[in-house]
């Protein structure tokens, strides 16, 4: 397929902003994806309380269900109204704070204390300000990070990863002549060089 058609498409942090303000969130589902409850094993190896990383989470529901396991979870994205709409519909008490060394990032936690989101761009980050994690759940992430991005993307999601930690990506096929995306595709040769 050619895919030449996608690697110059730019999807600006605005243009995510607008479509969470428009509620053209057809990406987000009510109900926990299939594959997490199919590979739960896979990312926990029988392991709790761990630490779990979402990219780009938007208010992806998952993240409530991990938390209710007893796992801690930290979520970044660039929509607060995505934020806020995540803590309002599960009806989860939260505090706002700054964060010192991101101008103009927040963080947003549950009073419980084991879900923090950050409402900043995942290229703002670093382990140095969220640590590391013992597993990444990458739904509609990678996906939707520009093309032009990836390697960006995935360097730094490898220096936020402990060393016996599971990432579960999950990718979507389609012929790239016929969407413009996002999601867009990235082939699985592509995901294999971009991990290594
Ligand atoms: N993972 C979520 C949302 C997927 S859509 C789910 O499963 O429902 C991608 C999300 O990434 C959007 O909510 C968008 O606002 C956010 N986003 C896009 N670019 C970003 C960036 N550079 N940093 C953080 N979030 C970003």
């Amino acid at each position: 397929a050619d895919i030449g058609s996608q690697k110059d498409r730019v999807v600006t942090e605005e243009e995510w902003l607008q479509k969470w303000e428009m509620g053209n969130i057809g990406f987000h589902k009510e109900q926990g994806h299939p594959l997490l409850r199919k590979y739960l094993d896979v990312l926990l190896s029988g392991r709790s309380g761990l630490r779990i990383f979402f990219p780009l989470c938007g208010k992806a529901v998952e993240m409530k269900w991990l938390a209710d396991m007893g796992h801690s979870v930290v979520g970044v994205e660039v929509s607060e109204q995505a934020l806020k709409e995540f803590f309002s519909e599960h009806s989860l008490p939260y505090c706002e704070e700054p964060v010192p060394e991101i101008s103009g990032a927040k963080k947003l936690q549950s009073t419980s204390g084991n879900i923090s989101l950050y409402c900043c761009s995942i290229y703002d980050l670093s382990s140095s300000i969220v640590g590391k994690f013992d597993g990444v759940w990458d739904r509609g992430a990678l996906v939707a990070v520009n093309p032009c991005d990836r390697q960006r993307y995935v360097s730094l999601m490898i220096t936020l990863m402990e060393k016996n930690s599971a990432y579960l990506l999950v990718t979507v096929s389609y012929d790239p002549n016929k969407h413009k995306g996002p999601p867009f595709y990235v082939p699985e040769p592509e995901i294999k060089s971009l991990f290594g």
